[in-house]
């Protein structure tokens, strides 16, 4: 892969390659763009068997971060970091090495917790830099996102209940859940209190002995999940679940959940519409963990101030279900050009010398 052609293509600004081989550090930092306002995107600690897979993987993440970032309204831009390593290789050195490293941009790039990477590892990264956000509300943080990003998919999943019943209730409707972690287990409050009846699938024993716990039904088989007849499909374990495998077996009129990347291709978008499935699309629905950052970075953190914001996840959907009908396009594409056009529009403003 020619890395310039391929960052050219996908638009991105800077990739940044560092090592420190004392600390075991080997890492990458991409900012996608940075109309909006400074890069911002978690560090993903992950053992890519190449570098060529670790790089493409770091400028797909911090592309991801743009769209979600400019189509929840934020003034933020795109970025995201990867350090080459698993969790046993992780240490104190390594964390403040990386952090160091953040504070040598200046603040175009400000790190958070992403895949592998703990709110411990935070606290070392943030004794190094500045640029860090998403620590514990202790430190002055915004604290564990995915409280908001749970409360952004349960509005979201109201606003597509509006669209394609008429009512927003959920009430008596069924959600399938595919995982039962953080986000999942916040949503699942959210969906019995407002009695939804909820069928999970989770491949940690312990992940669906909680579910059992908190009197779910539960399914011994993981993948039985996409054969559920339901009413909401919710993804919220893994990326690229949206694919010509699984789509044919879907039984359900929404699909809306957590999970990053859930379509394996774009063109699948097209698939579940043809199916007549509403597509909720992930980095919409999902905001709210990034819209609770963005209240830390403007100074001090409110969480009332941090769930109005992430309820409006409802309106944005709404525009985008809109904006796919009016144009005659899926919502998926829908999403992007909001995203687009947001980014387009403050492009042209900026020229304006002040
Ligand atoms: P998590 O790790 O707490 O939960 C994910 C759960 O999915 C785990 O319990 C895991 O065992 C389970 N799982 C993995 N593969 C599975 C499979 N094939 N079938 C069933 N269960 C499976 O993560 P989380 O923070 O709850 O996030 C869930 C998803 O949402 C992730 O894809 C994440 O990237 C995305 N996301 C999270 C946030 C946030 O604020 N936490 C924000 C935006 C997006």
């Amino acid at each position: 892969m020619n890395v310039t052609d391929y960052m050219e293509a996908h638009g991105h600004e800077q990739l940044s390659v560092y090592t420190d081989p004392e600390a075991g550090l080997r890492a990458f930092i991409a900012i996608h763009d940075t109309t909006l306002g400074p890069a911002v995107g978690g560090v993903r600690i992950w053992p890519h068997r190449t570098e060529q897979e670790a790089i493409v993987d770091v400028l797909r993440l911090a592309r991801g971060m743009t769209y979600k970032s400019a189509a929840a309204g934020l003034n933020m831009g795109g970025g995201k970091a990867l350090i080459i390593a698993s969790a046993q290789d992780k240490s104190e050195a390594m964390m403040r090495a990386f952090g160091r490293f953040v504070d040598t941009l200046g603040g175009r790039y400000v790190t958070t917790e992403d895949v592998g990477a703990t709110l411990r590892d935070l606290e070392h990264v943030a004794q190094e830099t500045e640029y860090v956000v998403g620590l514990p509300v202790s430190q002055g943080g915004s604290g564990d996102p995915s409280i908001m990003t749970a409360f952004g998919i349960y509005r979201g999943m109201k606003a597509c209940a509006l669209d394609v019943w008429g009512s927003e209730s959920l009430e008596g409707r069924t959600v399938a859940l595919q995982g039962f972690g953080k986000v999942a287990t916040r949503l699942a409050g959210h969906l019995t209190n407002e009695r939804a009846r909820l069928v999970v699938s989770e491949i940690d024993p312990a992940g669906l002995e909680r579910a059992r716990q908190a009197n779910l039904e539960t399914l011994d088989d993981p993948s039985a999940i996409y054969d559920q007849e339901c009413d909401i499909f919710a993804p919220c374990a893994l990326g690229g679940i949206l694919n010509d495998d699984t789509i044919p077996r879907l039984r359900c009129r929404i699909v809306a959940g957590a999970a990053n990347n859930q379509l394996l291709e774009d063109r699948h978008s097209s698939t579940l519409q043809s199916k007549g499935i509403l597509y909720a699309p992930d980095y919409i629905i999902n905001a709210g963990g990034v819209i609770n950052i963005s209240l830390e970075m403007e100074g001090e953190y409110d969480e009332t101030l941090a769930a109005e914001r992430t309820g409006r996840i409802y309106d944005t959907l709404q525009q985008v279900m809109d904006t796919a009908r009016s144009r005659d396009i899926t919502t998926a594409q829908a999403a992007d050009r909001l995203a687009e056009e947001r980014i387009e529009a403050v492009r042209r403003v900026k020229r304006i010398y002040l």
